[in-house]
């Protein structure tokens, strides 16, 4: 058991030494949800630029329940795990037409939104509302896998419970959100990968730093394998145009959009997947003229490789099916500005926006 004494210290570091961030000015619950829902999966430094954006478009529940799903994926463009933007619509429709557009106070009523998870509900509770409720994510689980020594994988539930059970005796009913947000910015400064122990304002009560197996804690399960994926993607262009198409409600990636192409199969070169893959999706017989880019990235646990090409049309041009595809079309390169794509395929737009070789290409082909 932790003393009592711990948050108290705890909070005085916290006090000296937050960030400031722009939720933590006026600590509403929408400004709070926002925030939480961006920074899962992303850097703080990246949440920053992507919440000040957010917040001029949607600055409140019910502007964001008034929104296109267009405009909010192209918000969330880059922040990936899309499904995130997509449930905060749902979540803000459900704010207005069930609860009269003011957010919930109940931690059930909060859980029971769409997208809002324990962790999310504990946050939105604790620090909008007071409620002295956990918000336990990664940097808590490894906090408390050190304070606490733990031998077993804090990524199970028995795990996860134990640290839940220690914060709710450690937190403060007066200032249950500062200790929830106090625990998060001691993991994000200080109790990192190759923790700074000498920083650490809770170091008299760290178990590991004491048996000398801080290096070895949070104990986690055996990394997933990494997925290596080779994929062909084609920019078909006729005049001054780029075809793209918007992928089905039921696909990865739902509702952005993308230039066709697909995995590359077993003895394909990246040219033939783009021929097969055009026939395929929009029954159309291109030619993949000039390579373009090859694209590297990871998504979750896949290692993708993207070869891009420039396309043009291998007979006479004719009108694409949409066989994969909600919908698509052929757009001027500036209006790919308005379209939400995933990562990889923003990266080649981008890069042939910022190529001058793309500028006569795109009205020459
Ligand atoms: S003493 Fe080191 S390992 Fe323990 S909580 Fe502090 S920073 Fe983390």
């Amino acid at each position: 058991m932790i003393e009592a004494e711990f948050s108290r210290h705890l909070l005085e570091w916290y006090d000296a030494n937050r960030r400031e961030l722009p939720w933590r000015k006026t600590p509403e619950p929408y400004a709070v949800w926002v925030s939480e829902i961006m920074a899962q999966q992303t850097q703080i430094d990246r949440v920053v630029g992507y919440y000040d954006r957010w917040m001029k478009r949607f600055p409140d529940v019910n502007s964001l329940a008034c929104a296109h799903e267009e405009d909010v994926l192209k918000h969330w463009e880059g922040l990936g795990y899309y499904s995130r933007a997509r449930n905060m619509l749902k979540a803000a429709i459900v704010i207005v037409q069930g609860h009269g557009g003011e957010f919930p106070t109940d931690y059930a009523d909060i859980r029971g939104l769409p997208g809002i998870g324990e962790y999310t509900a504990g946050a939105i509770t604790s620090i909008a509302f007071g409620q002295p409720e956990p918000a336990v994510d990664a940097n808590v689980l490894r906090v408390f896998a050190r304070l606490l020594n733990m031998e077993e994988s804090v990524r199970g539930a028995k795990g996860r419970s134990r640290v839940e059970k220690q914060v709710r005796t450690l937190i403060p009913t007066d200032r249950a959100g500062d200790f929830n947000q106090a625990i998060m910015e001691l993991g994000a400064l200080v109790c990192i990968k190759n923790p700074d122990c000498e920083q650490c304002p809770v170091l008299v009560y760290c178990k590991s730093y004491g048996a000398g197996t801080v290096l070895q804690r949070p104990v986690l399960p055996a990394p997933k394998k990494i997925m290596r994926i080779n994929m062909a993607t084609g920019v078909l262009v006729h005049e001054g145009r780029l075809l793209i198409q918007k992928r089905k409600a039921d696909d990865v990636w739902p509702g952005l959009w993308e230039f066709p192409g697909g995995g590359i199969e077993d003895g394909e070169t990246p040219e033939q997947a783009i021929i097969r893959e055009y026939m395929e999706e929009v029954e159309l017989a291109i030619d993949p003229v000039e390579k373009i880019i090859t694209i590297v990235y990871n998504y979750t646990r896949y290692h993708v490789t993207m070869h891009c090409f420039l396309c043009r049309f291998a007979e006479e041009p004719s009108e694409p099916v949409f066989n994969e595809a909600a919908e698509g079309g052929f757009m001027l390169p500036a209006e790919l500005e308005s379209y939400a794509f995933p990562a990889g395929q923003r990266r080649l737009v981008e890069f042939m926006k910022n190529d001058r070789s793309f500028d006569a290409l795109f009205s020459d082909v």
